[in-house]
């Protein structure tokens, strides 16, 4: 088992079958061993940095019913929300105050935000604060849909994929959402030219340790920028209110796991994960994950946004959960930034546009 973790050090890829053999076997010691080799990848790319991303929350309708999700249309017992353009503004203005160089919009998929509020927000943000990347996770969106936000300067998307095995997918989602729709929708965020983040539940219903090592071949396949993962929590207003939540232990692998599958990939180290254990989120940043998300909405809705039980920091303002993380990470011996926090390949890309941009201007110069 520690030879197949070198091996994916090396090569960064292993078979189905060897991923199949850790996800099925490992112990704490091996844990260590991986984490270990995970953090100095991570170091590699990104030293000790954490970027912070702010994340705003702004509507929870959702026209779509999964069966996981708290949110899901079918839960009649979830009070509904949805924030105005002035108050995604506050939330960005308090955001910028506090360091905040990307802001997260998401929510679920209400149509009531249509393309043209939608590219309305983005075009604000954006020229409010020009420095900033801007990142959405609004669901599934036909193509002219995710290109007019590209083009209103929307940086990069988050959809996660949930599973990467369609018939597990089935038995999470009802029968008018598919797999493979989903996917598409990936593959076309990426041929657009977003800096894509997919991602999916640990230990959601049904889910086997040959669904997780497919997991990373699916990864491996996409090469998406981002991976958002986190436990399955249940909640108790959905069909899985009594199903048992992923664990700390085989998250925290599969983020090593990750890190050394993917090297430079944005993985953040999520809520779910802070909520299933106090320490959670420090410990996903010790398993090689580089990003956090603290919570920008405003209070009062905070507690209506529950896709899961128990959801953390759902009473605190946005100050106080940005500096508790910050502490939290010192205490680790990791610094919270004040970046874009961009990925390592795209962030090269940019410089070397900006460069050649800097370049042409005074070529043109030279010859006026
Ligand atoms: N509507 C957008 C979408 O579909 O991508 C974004 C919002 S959606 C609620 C965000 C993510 O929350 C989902 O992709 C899912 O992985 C996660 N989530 C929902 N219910 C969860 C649960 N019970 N436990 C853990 N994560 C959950």
């Amino acid at each position: 088992m520690y030879k197949l973790i070198d091996k994916l050090e090396k090569d960064h890829v292993l078979s189905k079958e060897e991923y199949k053999k850790l996800i099925s076997g490992f112990d704490s010691d091996l844990s260590g061993y991986l984490f270990e080799k995970a953090r100095n990848t991570r170091h590699r790319f990104y030293g000790k940095d954490v970027y912070i991303r702010g994340l705003i929350e702004f509507t929870n309708y959702c026209k779509n019913d999964c069966l996981y999700c708290g949110i899901r249309c079918g839960n009649k017992n979830a009070q509904r929300y949805r924030l105005t353009k002035d108050d995604i503004l506050l939330c960005c203005k308090e955001g910028y105050e506090l360091g905040f160089r990307t802001f997260v919009l998401q929510g679920g998929e209400d149509p009531y935000f249509t393309d043209e509020r939608m590219t309305d927000i983005i075009r604000t943000i954006k020229s409010d604060y020009p420095d900033c990347a801007l990142t959405l996770s609004l669901g599934e969106k036909e193509h002219e849909s995710y290109k007019a936000f590209f083009d209103a300067g929307a940086d990069r998307y988050l959809l996660r994929h949930e599973t990467a095995n369609p018939a597990h997918y089935s038995k999470l989602h009802p029968p008018e959402l598919s797999w493979q729709r989903r996917v598409n929708c990936l593959y076309d965020l990426k041929a657009i030219g977003y800096q894509v983040g997919c991602g999916f539940m640990v230990g959601s219903p049904y889910q086997t340790a040959d669904d997780l090592a497919q997991e990373l071949i699916f990864l491996k396949e996409l090469d998406p920028q981002m991976v958002g993962i986190g436990p399955f929590i249940a909640h108790h207003d959905t069909p899985f209110r009594n199903e048992k939540s992923g664990t700390m232990e085989l998250t925290l692998f599969m983020l090593g796991l990750i890190r050394l599958t993917l090297p430079d990939v944005l993985l953040p180290s999520t809520t779910a994960l802070g909520t299933i254990h106090p320490l959670g989120r420090e410990k996903g940043i010790l398993a090689g994950a580089n990003v956090v998300m603290p919570n920008l909405s405003p209070v009062s809705v905070r507690k209506k946004y529950m896709l899961y039980d128990n959801k953390i920091c759902t009473g605190d303002e946005a100050a106080e959960c940005r500096y508790c993380l910050q502490t939290r990470m010192k205490s680790i011996g990791y610094n919270v930034v004040t970046s874009r926090g961009d990925h390592f390949q795209s962030s090269k890309r940019l410089r070397s546009s900006k460069q050649s941009v800097q370049s042409i201007a005074t070529a043109e110069k030279l010859t006026d």
